[in-house]
């Protein structure tokens, strides 16, 4: 009793394949937020401002002052598997936050998608529509300079996905956070969120006379506490280098969320990461309170496999060990350090 079609093996059409492919790349706004700004991260923006409407169902909106795209760019732009980024030969040596070549194309298969950009040397500024997987060719439009890509109506191709979101305000607070962590690793660049009314969220350029321009947007991000309850992390191990701030544990919350890691740049939420960090505090937290801080591991490309996982936010790293060891002694340094000198602060 097979169906008719069984047992004919037809290759899909590529508007079903890249709405397929959005399913693991744009699981909801925040990740097609995520793709966004770090294409423009990539472009080398050093602003990037976001306008989301009704938890980015109706709209997200992401301007930045990067490089630009030409006509023939914005073309490529949207097809799958097209990327400046990545060449055939260095799959294992990935620089850039994006290089897989499938967001813009992956969101225009579900969504309406324009991208109005001009490139920097150009005096002309282009617009591409994409509807639905359907691709318009490039028209000519008015634009300072920079590029501005909007997405109306996530997931109306894609029904059953649409019906998954959840509430606008929930969306919108899984936007803010990834906005947010992204804003941590990138202290050059400026950030701003809107919800449509008003900027829930902004991170200005940190000042060039910042001692410590991560400190400072640290503590724009986490807010002002942060700076005077927490440690400097600094380490390295064979070429692994971690750096960072580490909250004390009496500045300590009741839930993971305020753990945030980079690897290479890049915000991830790993495991192994969180398991180590975990086994750092475990002398020094009850077992329901969670430290607040911000780790950056940075590792030559070719030790850590960021491909594991279509949104990134996976890693897997060459030696699993040599990460969990550093991570453990250098905040158990850090934290026995600050304790040492509480103690004697207070015997004095
Ligand atoms: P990837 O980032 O993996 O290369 P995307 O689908 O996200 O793939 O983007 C495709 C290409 O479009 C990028 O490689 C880049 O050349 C170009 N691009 C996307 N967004 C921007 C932007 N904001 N500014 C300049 N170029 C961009
Ligand atoms: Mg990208």
């Amino acid at each position: 009793n097979l169906p008719a079609s069984a047992g004919i093996i037809k290759l899909l059409s590529e508007r079903t394949i890249n709405r397929i492919a959005a399913g693991e790349v744009v699981e909801r706004p925040a990740s097609a937020v995520k793709e966004l700004v770090e294409n423009s991260i990539d472009a080398g923006a050093t602003r990037i401002d976001v306008v989301v409407w009704d938890g980015g169902r109706d709209l997200i909106q992401v301007t930045d002052d990067g490089c630009g795209m030409s006509a023939d760019e914005l073309t490529l732009a949207v097809e799958r598997h097209a990327t400046s980024k990545l060449t055939d030969e260095d799959l294992v040596n990935i620089g850039s936050l994006g290089f897989r070549g499938e967001a813009l194309a992956s969101i225009g298969s579900v969504a309406k998608l324009s991208i109005l950009s001009r490139a920097g040397d150009s005096e002309e500024a282009w617009i591409v529509r994409v509807e639905g997987g359907k691709k318009q060719p490039p028209e000519p439009a008015a634009f300072g300079g920079g590029t501005r890509i909007e997405v109306r109506d996530l997931f109306y191709a894609t029904p059953a996905r649409l019906k998954f979101l959840k509430t606008a305000r929930t969306e919108y607070g899984q936007i803010s956070d990834t906005l947010k962590r992204l804003a941590m690793a990138h202290p050059e660049v400026s950030f701003s969120l809107s919800d449509g009314t008003r900027t829930t969220f902004k991170a200005p350029h940190v000042a060039g006379l910042e001692a410590d321009p991560r400190l400072e947007r640290l503590s724009v991000v986490l807010g002002r506490d942060f700076r005077e309850n927490a440690v400097e992390i600094k380490a390295d191990r064979e070429g692994l280098q971690l750096t960072g701030f580490a909250g004390l544990p009496t500045f300590s919350r009741g839930n993971a969320q305020h753990q945030y890691l980079f690897v290479n740049g890049r915000p991830v939420k790993d495991k192994l990461l969180s398991g180590a960090v975990r086994g750092a505090y475990q002398d020094y937290l009850a077992r329901d309170r969670y430290p607040l801080l911000a780790l950056f591991l940075d590792v030559p490309p070719a030790f850590v496999d960021v491909n594991v996982h279509p949104a990134k936010a996976e890693v897997r790293f060459r030696d699993a060990g040599l990460v969990r060891g550093l991570i453990v002694s250098a905040l158990r340094h850090a934290l026995a350090d600050a304790g040492h000198r509480a103690s004697t602060t207070v015997a004095g």
